[in-house]
């Protein structure tokens, strides 16, 4: 079988909610629509530790985020370490990254194991951005979703021969501070829908829910918004005109990711390359629109954790699968090493998801799969460490509460706090049933399963939590 070309499209915070192909309510998206209908929907495609850098650096290494090393947005990228491209580079793929790398530069920390690469500085610019090359920094004229895809084909076009590639095309979009291109900057002005939990109370939950600063009616501010709220509103009727400002934005910066998405599409399409390149697009994590009040991501919800991922390869996987089984994005790299026919190396950490792709299987981790979010001491979003394991019907979530504090204040802790969710009776999560004596048993089940899962990945226990039951 000739090895497939590989095209990894990656944009920052877009939220499977927010994508046609998986029922979005707010807004459409033709053209990532297009990729699963031709291919395969992944329905519970999880981030292990939902947060921007720490996710592609287990996307590039297969690996979680206590062994990349890259456990949190402070924590560079040893850049010499394995990764799917440069287990390609070796295997005679012409590799190439190109966008947000966001994991670190200088020496040891820029891309490494590509041939071409061109990126933006750490969490880049919307207009007129710089990139970083190996030639070194300059600033390009333009669009950033646009820039980033202009120099992906641009180094396409360039190629001869018959050697396969893998191209990277990550972007900044849809991320905070959500300035879309001039030519998207009407659409969505009618009403767009609210979330069903737009009110909740975090009454039942511990106290991270509460203490964290994400919450759309306070802490988006005029600059996030661009304009001052009307005067004169009530605090709930500011709190819905934040909500519309924020979503416009945010969904206009994604209808330039969807026209761009489009773009790669057609360039594989022109030169009938379409059935015989693995294309996936998926983001590095999810994010609250709204839900629960909030923006952002980091906790272990949902919202925040469901990545979008859809991937054609027609050769291969048949069209319009829909996945269903458990994958994360430690299972990436292993993936694309498979469809490449290249051995993964011995430290990955996932699995190819490729076979169950092709024989229509779901295969779910066998204690469920394990996350861990390490941004501890955080002044700007307070969401606190945390680690937990999901299964098809429960999750279960340990908050450590050692050392939570602003930088300089003074450090305090609590005792720590679990956090307990029924999915199949309460799929939008707003009842912690973790002190609800009818589901002591499944507590303490899935505590084992937790300590397993933790323990199979190499990961240890917060030394503050109780001894298992
Ligand atoms: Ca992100």
């Amino acid at each position: 079988m000739t090895r497939p070309n590989i095209v990894v499209i990656l944009t920052d915070d877009h939220a499977a909610h927010a994508i046609g192909a998986y029922g979005s309510l707010v807004n459409e998206t033709p053209r990532i629509d297009e990729i699963a209908a031709r291919g395969a929907r992944f329905d519970s495609c999880f981030a292990t530790n939902s947060l921007c850098s720490p996710s592609r650096a287990s996307i590039l290494t297969g690996t979680y985020s206590h062994v990349n090393g890259v456990t949190t947005l402070v924590t560079p990228i040893d850049a010499r370490q394995p990764t799917f491209v440069s287990r390609l580079k070796d295997a005679g793929y012409r590799t190439a990254m190109v966008g947000k790398w966001h994991m670190g530069d200088g020496p040891g920390h820029d891309p490494e194991g590509f041939d071409y690469w061109d990126v933006l500085i750490e969490q880049g610019e919307y207009h007129d951005p710089r990139f970083l090359s190996a030639d070194g920094l300059r600033q390009v004229e333009g669009y950033a979703t646009d820039l980033i895809t202009d120099l992906a084909l641009a180094w396409l076009d360039s190629l001869d021969g018959d050697d396969p590639w893998c191209v990277l095309v990550w972007h900044k979009a849809p991320h905070r501070p959500w300035q879309p291109a001039e030519r998207h900057a009407d659409l969505y002005s009618d009403p767009i829908p609210l979330p069903t939990t737009w009110n909740d109370d975090y009454a039942t939950r511990t106290s991270s829910a509460r203490r964290a600063a994400m919450r759309i009616a306070e802490h988006l501010n005029a600059e996030d918004l661009k304009q001052q709220p009307p005067p004169g509103l009530s605090y709930e009727d500011e709190s819905l005109w934040k909500y519309q400002r924020y979503m416009e934005d945010y969904l206009r910066c994604v209808a330039s990711v969807d026209e761009n998405v489009g773009r790669v599409v057609d360039w594989l399409r022109d030169r009938g390359e379409f059935d015989r390149t693995l294309l996936m697009y998926a983001s590095d994590q999810g994010f609250f629109l709204g839900e629960h009040g909030w923006f952002d991501k980091r906790f272990m919800y949902e919202e925040s954790i469901r990545m979008p991922l859809v991937m054609s390869y027609p050769e291969r996987i048949p069209a319009g699968t829909v996945h269903d089984g458990i994958v994360t994005n430690v299972d990436f790299a292993q993936t694309i090493l498979d469809a490449a026919g290249v051995e993964a190396h011995p430290r990955m950490q996932g699995r190819s998801l490729l076979p169950d792709l092709v024989a229509g299987r779901a295969t779910d981790p066998e204690d469920g799969f394990y996350y861990r979010y390490w941004e501890h001491d955080d002044a700007f979003h307070k969401a606190p460490a945390h680690y937990g394991v999901r299964t098809r019907r429960h999750k279960l979530i340990y908050f450590y509460n050692d050392g939570m504090g602003l930088p300089g204040t003074g450090a305090f802790t609590y005792p720590g706090e679990w956090e307990l969710y029924d999915l199949e009776a309460d799929p939008d999560e707003l009842r912690n049933v973790a002190a609800d004596p009818a589901y002591a048993d499944v507590l303490a089940d899935l505590r084992h399963r937790l300590r397993r899962a933790q323990l199979a990945v190499g990961d240890r226990p917060h030394e503050g939590e109780p001894a298992l039951p």
